[in-house]
Parts: structure tokens; sequence; C-alpha cells
């Protein structure tokens, strides 16, 4: 039924497939598996210029991997986001022992591995012939065959039915290119796009897949305060569920009292599900429930982006009085 559009996608891919990305035309699964961890959130040129590699080079085997520590994956992860991700890699590759598992069903078993990436995995590393679908794949279908909103039940049953099984890794790594270059989320450009003929969603690509009304995040506001003491400051691993394992200073919500404090600042920053307004304070004493770490130590310490802004407020101050 889509002969002829698969053979369009195959020509496009061999003039214009993405073939030099360091993932591709490899069958090291533990290797395609980081850098679809940390494609599903991230967009490929951050991956490429600041994580994948610093990561390997830190992690280069699965075995490498299982035997650190959860505080060095998520210092190598630190600034990525979404850091269950890396707490899961890690989880996986302590469970997987030798090498990941070989089939769908096996992977998808394993901790942080969905079926799409458990798809991709198969189909990249091991030349499994299954479709993938991740956010890129998903809006390619939802336009081709017009639909504006699917389970993901139909989604793969569509994935099924768009899936070419003679050519089935170059179907698959064109359809991630065409989503990330062509069939793009707010301007497709259908005129060089393979699919043009056969596309009923072409006239009016918007429309597919219906946008999702979108909530406006919520503001927590907080104080923040550095504890100072014998030229140390105090830090909390956070043991809740949100930046689990990752390294902090107090907070307070606004509300609360805070006295005998030293203004240094105010931080914003955007997580997915809220916006946090932070004022930053410095306070010289000793406070329990901590542990302390001179500027040395915490540069080893994996600490959110937010717990980031709120050192370089620190630092600016002491720079300042220096
Ligand atoms: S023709 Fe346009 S809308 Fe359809 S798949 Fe191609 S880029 Fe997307």
């Amino acid at each position: 039924m889509f002969k002829k559009v698969h053979n369009n996608l195959a020509l496009w891919y061999k003039e214009n497939g993405r073939h030099d990305l360091p993932w591709r035309n490899i069958d090291d699964a533990y290797k395609i598996w980081v850098s679809e961890v940390m494609l599903q959130q991230t967009q490929v040129k951050t991956v490429l210029e600041r994580f994948y590699f610093p990561f390997l080079e830190t992690f280069p085997t699965l075995q490498d991997l299982a035997l650190a520590s959860e505080d060095e994956v998520l210092k190598k992860w630190e600034g990525l986001g979404y850091y269950t991700r890396a707490r899961n890699l890690h989880k996986t590759a302590k469970l997987s022992k030798e090498s990941l598992p070989l089939t769908v069903t096996e992977l998808i078993s394993m901790p942080g591995i969905g079926q799409s990436t458990a798809h991709a995995i198969a189909a990249f590393a091991y030349k499994t012939p299954v479709p993938i679908l991740d956010a890129n794949v998903k809006r390619i279908l939802y336009r081709i065959f017009a639909v504006t909103k699917a389970s993901d039940k139909e989604l793969w049953k569509m994935a099924y039915a768009f899936f070419d099984e003679k050519r089935p890794y170059d179907f698959n790594q064109a359809m991630m290119d065409i989503g990330s270059i062509i069939c793009i989320s707010k301007i497709p450009k259908c005129q060089e796009c393979p699919f043009e003929d056969t596309c009923k969603g072409k006239y009016d690509p918007l429309l597919y897949p219906q946008k999702k009304i979108k909530k406006a995040r919520p503001l927590r506001k907080k104080n923040i305060i550095i504890h100072f003491y014998k030229n140390k400051l105090a830090l909390q691993q956070r043991q809740s569920r949100f930046l689990n394992g990752l390294w902090g200073f107090s907070e307070y919500n606004q509300h609360e009292d805070i006295n005998f404090t030293e203004l240094l600042g105010e931080i914003t920053h955007i997580y997915s599900h809220f916006k946090l307004h932070a004022r930053v304070h410095l306070y010289h004493s000793y406070i329990d429930e901590h542990q302390w770490y001179s500027l040395e130590e915490i540069k080893e310490l994996a600490l959110s982006t937010a717990d980031h802004k709120v050192l370089q407020l620190y630092l600016q101050k002491i720079s300042f009085k220096v």
C-alpha cells in the first residue's frame, strides 16, 4: 500500500539523512540506549554538544555504569534535567550485568524502558524489524493519516501500518530525521517532504495532532538559605521524588519567618510543572541535618540548575568582597 512512499523515503534518506550521528550505524546497544534516553527530552544538538560524549567517556560500557555510584551518574547527568532518567539508567545497568536484554519484552521489563525505547534499542542495535514511536514519529503519523487525537494503542497500529518491513532499519532512522528536520512542529516543510503525495494532513498540518491547552505553570515562591560556617556551605541530598538524589541548599516557603539573614539576590527557574521564584539569603550559622562542603568539594556534587544559580549568587558575593 505504501510501496511508493517507502521508495521515496529510502531515496530521501540516502541523500538527506543524518548518517553521521554517532549513535547511527553502530550496533552497541548500550550507546544506542544512552542516546535514546538523552534524546527523550533534549534536542539532538544539545545532546551532541554537551552530554553524549562526556557521559560515555566516564561510563564507556554498561558495566562501568553499573559499577558507578548514583552520585557519580547524577553528576554526569547534571544540566540534562528529568533526573529519573539517569537513576533508571543506573538501575537498569545494575540489573543487566553483562549486556542489555535482547528482546523487546525483556527490555520493557527494565526500569525506565518503555515500549518506545525498547523498540528503538531493538530496531537499531539488534536490527529487529519493529517500528519506533518517539514524539517526532507520532507527529508524522498524526499528519499523514490526518488524525487529531489517538491513543497509544492506535498510534502503534498506525506505526505498524506505515512501517517498511523490507528496509526497517533505514525506515526508522529516516522517520526520526523527517520528524526533526522536515515535519517539524511549528512550520513543517511539506514541499521538501517525501510523503507530500500521500500525506492527508498536508493542507493544514498544524491541525494534527490537536493542540493540548497548556495550563499556566503555577508559581512557587521560596526562600533559599545558604548556611555558611567555618568556610563551608550546608547542603542536603534530596530524598523527595522531585530531584531525588541531587544536592541542594535549604528551601523554605516564603511565608515562613526568615530572620537575621543577608539577602544575596533572587533567582527564577522554570521546571516542567511549576515556576520557581526564590529569594536567596546568606546566613552565617551552623545547622543540623545538613552536610558541610567547601567550594572545591561542591564541584563534585550533582546540583540542580536552580541550585547552581543559587551558588552563582554566592560566588558573585564573595568575589565582590575579595
Ligand atoms: S507532507 Fe507535510 S505534514 Fe505531511 S508528513 Fe510531510 S511535512 Fe509532515
